[in-house]
């Protein structure tokens, strides 16, 4: 049996697995290694078994004795099934005390029902959220652990030697007990959608809408990456757009076919946020985007009919174009602000209904680097924003970002009527703007739904004008009003 030397282990080598533990390595870790198929650690032997200290088991119990007490494995292996069936494994040949750190994309759920189920056998269980693919794994990722306070203390200082740093400040932090880490995880993934779609919908405006070609809209992003808009996504669009394919030597994006896939996460945000009334309604958007650009059939059919609409680019009636661009700028940013504040009020949400503290402080400043939504700037706003003892109740009532969508709120405007006028859909530009006029309402068309609800269904109603539950008797004459 092998001596234990390592304090932490991983599991699962692919992609994930293999650039964290060489992370884990670079950072004077001694870091033991599993797969269920030796030929994967065999490969990382082969081709980074130098760069740190390993130590490669074939078998699980060679795993566990390789590893000092309390025992910290780190699972990298799909997540439902194998995920479930490695701990099974793991429970086998640990012992109590011990900890087991599912670091894939498991559903917050799964992770509460299994630290449970865990924690009731003796070990801890750390459902550990990990962004920044497989670049963010092997450099530093933005880490969000839930699990007990007491398994931090020990697996704490190791994720803070491998995360990605900003200002010398690790991008870690415990964000809360059993499912937290993975909730934010999963809120994180749905606030990266709508980030990714809000830039697809500034492209498509400067694209169809002014016929501006990709070099120059790479241009434009390499410019906003300057500004407030600085980001990891806003970069790489940059990258992209000036990227030429190698066989056609045509614009990249152009060869690609505009079927969006996703994973499940961006789903899990929208289904979440339905469940615990939250409206996450600009990620929602940017879940259903995705979807429409897959119904390939659907959309030819749609060609073929011919659907009637404008198909032309847009009409500046005089309006300069540098100072239109600009309006596109400020439509980018607010919306991509309220579907931050969407994505924290679904965490503050979910913490309310799982009954976690989560600091959004905290959340904001782990996901500053890392991750692929970081944005220095906006995450350092906030930070910020969030620090205290009396945060807002919307990201969008700090002073800060109230004075900025104000000030922007005329562009976004503007910028939505003319893509709406040049049959070009923005769904999170439109849908953002929808939600920030609806806080902003001092009256909402809803009184009109609660009638109808009590019309057809006796739901009840409250007054304006005094407190109590009242129901209509609608059939009758006159339609009394009774109090419930
Ligand atoms: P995959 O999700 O492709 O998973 C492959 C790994 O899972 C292999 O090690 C494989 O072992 C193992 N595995 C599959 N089925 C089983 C099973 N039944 N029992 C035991 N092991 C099994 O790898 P990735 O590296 O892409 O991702 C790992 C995890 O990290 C996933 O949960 C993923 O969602 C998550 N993640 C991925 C990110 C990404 O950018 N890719 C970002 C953040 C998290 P074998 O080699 O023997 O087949």
């Amino acid at each position: 049996m092998a001596e234990a030397t390592a304090n932490i282990g991983v599991i699962g080598l692919a992609t994930m697995g293999s650039n964290l533990a060489r992370n884990l390595a670079h950072h004077g870790n001694t870091v033991a290694l599993f797969n269920r198929h030796y030929s994967r650690t065999e490969k990382l032997m082969n081709e980074h078994g130098t760069e740190g200290n390993f130590v490669p088991a074939e078998t699980l119990e060679e795993f566990a004795a390789s590893l000092k007490r309390p025992r910290t494995a780190i699972i990298m292996v799909k997540a439902g099934a194998p995920t479930d069936a490695t701990i099974a494994q793991l429970e086998e040949v640990f012992e109590p005390g011990d900890i087991i750190v599912d670091g894939g994309n498991s559903f917050f759920k799964d992770t509460i029902k299994r630290e449970k189920e865990v924690r009731a056998k003796g070990f801890h269980f750390v459902g550990c959220g990990v962004s920044g693919g497989e670049e963010g794994a092997l450099n530093g990722p933005s880490l969000m652990p839930g699990g007990t306070a007491e398994s931090w203390k020990t697996l704490g200082p190791i994720l803070q030697s491998i995360a990605a740093k900003v200002n010398g400040e690790p991008c870690v932090t415990h964000i809360g007990t059993d499912g937290a880490g993975h909730f934010v995880k999963m809120v994180h993934n749905g606030i990266e959608y709508a980030d990714m779609q809000v830039i697809g919908e500034a492209y498509d405006i400067l694209r169809r809408g002014l016929g501006m070609d990709a070099e120059e809209i790479g241009d434009v992003f390499a410019e906003w990456n300057k500004g407030d808009l600085d980001s990891y996504l806003i970069e790489i669009t940059a990258e992209i757009l000036h990227h030429k394919d190698a066989e056609t030597g045509k614009p990249f994006v152009d060869v690609v076919v505009d079927h969006a896939g996703m994973k499940g996460t961006g789903t899990w945000t929208v289904q979440t946020g339905l469940e615990c009334g939250s409206p996450v309604a600009a990620i929602g958007e940017a879940v259903f985007a995705r979807a429409l650009s897959s119904h390939g059939e659907l959309r030819e059919d749609a060609q073929k009919e011919g659907l009637a609409g404008p198909n032309k680019t847009i009409d500046l009636a005089g309006e300069d174009k540098a100072a239109f661009v600009e309006d596109v700028r400020k439509a980018l940013f607010a919306s991509k602000v309220v579907a931050y504040a969407q994505g924290l009020n679904e965490i503050q949400d979910g913490a309310k209904e799982y009954g976690w503290d989560i600091n959004l402080s905290e959340v904001a400043r782990i996901w500053r680097g890392g991750c692929i939504i970081r944005a220095q700037f906006l995450l350092d706003r906030i930070t910020e924003a969030f620090r205290g003892d009396n945060p807002p109740a919307s990201l969008l009532f700090d002073p800060y970002f109230e004075k900025i969508i104000g000030e922007s709120q005329d562009a976004w405007r503007r910028v939505i009527v003319r893509a709406v006028e040049a049959g070009i859909p923005t769904p999170v530009f439109s849908s953002s703007l929808a939600y920030y006029d609806g806080l902003r309402s001092k009256r909402l068309p809803t009184a009109l739904t609660q009638s109808q609800r009590d019309f057809f269904g006796a739901h009840t109603y409250g007054r304006v004008d005094k407190p109590g539950v009242f129901h209509t008797l609608w059939a009758e004459e006159g339609k009394p009003e009774i109090e419930a």
